[in-house]
């Protein structure tokens, strides 16, 4: 049965309902989004569920994480849909902050995030980490979890945030979730629903060169630019040329060798038309 969710405007409103939810008492599992939700954000709600009596999901579309050109005017607002989502995954309390209430006037006190958020996306999108660690640690103060959950989709935020975790001694329980998947392989992002059909078609080539990689790896190729050009090669065979980056990374720092002799992360982030998509796989 769906029950409907509290929700919250401001952090007085939201200090209220964790009030009357008796959330001091209970664990509380937050789960930081963007809206505009799908099954990627919903596993995270229902991994928080089965760990927390109290879950809080937040939807804030950050501007501080966006450079001046990119989409955040445009970045897809859903939000009945996605009260109605949250609604049947049994969410206790739905955080909706304003712009005002995060960054009042005046705001000028950022989180400097750790090395790990300078290659990759930290290159293509310079202050991006910047803008994503300051709300995460905006919203960790608000909310005041006990545990926290993200996405391996972006999992250069995953290693941001965990290092942030750990060096600002933050008492939050950290989990990563799996990526979720279209039947087809497409990682599912909100910026999906850019994408023309046959834009959609070419970007499966994105989740197909990370398997075709992934297996040749397997099968005892180590040497990491032979890697690179297989993926970057589907890609471009698919008709996607504007790659921002393939990187064949270490998981925890993101440090690329030449020779792959551990566990690797492969990383992707490449536009498909004028949509920019990111996907990535470990490999074990
Ligand atoms: P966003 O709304 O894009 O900021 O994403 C909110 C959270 O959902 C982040 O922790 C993302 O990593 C996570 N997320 C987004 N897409 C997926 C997906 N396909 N599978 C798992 N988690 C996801």
């Amino acid at each position: 049965m769906a029950s409907v969710p509290r929700i919250a405007t401001s952090v007085a409103q939201l200090k209220d309902a964790l009030r009357d939810l008796g959330a001091r008492s209970r664990r509380v599992g937050l789960v930081p989004t963007m809206g505009a939700l799908h099954e990627g954000h919903l596993s995270l709600v229902r991994a928080a569920s089965t760990e927390c009596e109290t879950v809080v999901a937040t939807i804030f579309v950050n501007p501080t994480q966006f450079a001046p050109h990119e989409d955040l005017a445009k970045y897809p607002r859903t939000l009945d849909a996605d009260l109605e989502l949250l609604a049947q995954e049994n969410t206790d309390l739905v955080f909706l902050p304003t712009n005002a209430e995060v960054y009042p006037e005046g705001f000028s006190t950022y989180v400097e995030p750790s090395q790990v958020a300078v290659p990759l996306e930290g290159t293509f999108r310079p202050n991006h980490f910047r803008g994503v660690a300051t709300v995460v640690l905006k919203l960790f103060n608000m909310v005041q979890p006990d545990v926290a959950y993200f996405g391996q989709k972006d999992f250069q935020q995953c290693l941001v945030v965990r290092r942030m975790i750990a060096d600002l001694n933050l008492p939050i329980e950290f989990r990563v979730c799996p990526i979720v998947r279209e039947p087809d392989g497409l990682a599912i992002s909100s910026r999906n629903r850019y994408l023309t059909p046959a834009e959609r078609t070419r970007a499966l080539a994105i989740s197909r060169s990370l398997t075709i990689a992934t297996e040749l790896i397997r099968q005892g190729e180590r040497s990491a630019a032979v890697i690179k050009a297989k993926i970057e090669q589907v890609m471009r065979d698919a008709g996607i040329d504007r790659i921002d980056y393939v990187a064949v990374a270490d998981p925890d720092t993101l440090m690329e060798n030449q020779a792959i002799s551990r566990p690797v992360i492969l990383l992707i982030a490449a536009f498909v038309g004028q949509t920019r998509l990111i996907d990535n796989c470990l490999v074990e």
